[in-house]
């Protein structure tokens, strides 16, 4: 990664500066979206464009740049870095103002920052991978994409030092999300997965692999599931734009079925390769 997009200006990353009282730095009061490219062609951009402008509208920003802007904006620097396959981060933050308040002031200015980095899709034959079971301590509005996410690393950090990849979470015993993923089950060929609603991120993977399944006639449910349920399950994967669909093999010290990558997530692992070239 060398340039940086910042408040309209392309700049080299070490010279990419914000104010420290940026309310992304004091607050983290901002948001963020993550978007792949695939041979150079941004995947679900209508999507990711208007999970952005929603995230932005949760938190009463106005869009600083309109979906064309943005696409001028990712075509611009895939050509410099040039780069076919990449991830697009955005973040936009409320702006800076002296002295810090809690309060903003009205109409302030958003500081606006996107960069790539080369990214290598996933390919191969998928590793099933241990996830820990935590009880999620995040906050109520998880369908933002906030950039206020120290209960997600607390969470992440947690996991990782049982050996686990990604924390599977859970409030009184209903399955959410992951600190950056979503799950989920495959029970008596049926997928299911917890619904898009406040306690979670839409994931636009956890989207994508609905429509693959509902186009391959594969048996969908968008409804919470239980911790009991997720140890009875067939089969078990977690979905991110980074990483795809990873099937989950043990959660905990529990292997769920026999560990190893079940036939319905192995179908849409292909079905997923396959749309995205
Ligand atoms: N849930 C959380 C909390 C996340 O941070 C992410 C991705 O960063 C996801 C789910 C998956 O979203 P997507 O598939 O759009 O990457």
């Amino acid at each position: 990664m060398s340039l940086i997009y910042l408040n309209g200006d392309y700049v080299p990353h070490e010279q990419a500066k914000i104010s420290v009282f940026d309310r992304g730095f004091l607050f983290a009061d901002g948001i963020y979206e993550v978007l792949p490219v695939y041979q150079g062609q941004p995947f679900m951009l209508a999507e990711h464009m208007q999970r952005l402008h929603n995230s932005l509208h949760a938190i009463g920003i106005t869009p600083p740049h309109s979906p064309a802007e943005w696409e001028a904006i990712l075509r611009h620097l895939l050509s410099i870095e040039q780069l076919d396959n990449a991830i697009l981060y955005i973040q936009i933050t409320r702006g800076a103002e002296f002295p810090r308040n809690h309060l903003p002031s009205p109409n302030m200015q958003p500081t606006v920052m996107a960069y790539l980095v080369p990214f290598t899709p996933p390919a191969g034959e998928p590793t099933p991978v241990k996830v820990e079971l935590l009880e999620d301590i995040r906050w109520l509005r998880c369908d933002i994409k906030s950039v206020s996410l120290l209960g997600n690393i607390l969470l992440k950090l947690q996991s990782s030092a049982s050996g686990g990849q990604e924390p599977i979470l859970h409030r009184a015993g209903r399955i959410t999300e992951g600190a950056s993923c979503n799950y989920f089950i495959v029970k008596d060929n049926e997928l299911i997965t917890p619904p898009a609603d406040e306690l979670i991120l839409a994931g636009l993977t956890r989207q994508h692999v609905l429509n693959l399944a509902r186009g391959a006639h594969i048996k969908v449910r968008e409804q919470a599931f239980s911790t009991a349920e997720l140890f009875a399950a067939d089969e078990c994967f977690m979905t991110s734009a980074t990483r795809e669909i990873i099937p989950v093999g043990q959660v905990g010290n529990e292997i769920i079925a026999d560990g190893h990558c079940g036939p319905v997530t192995q179908q849409l692992i292909e079905l997923f390769r396959a749309s995205r070239s």
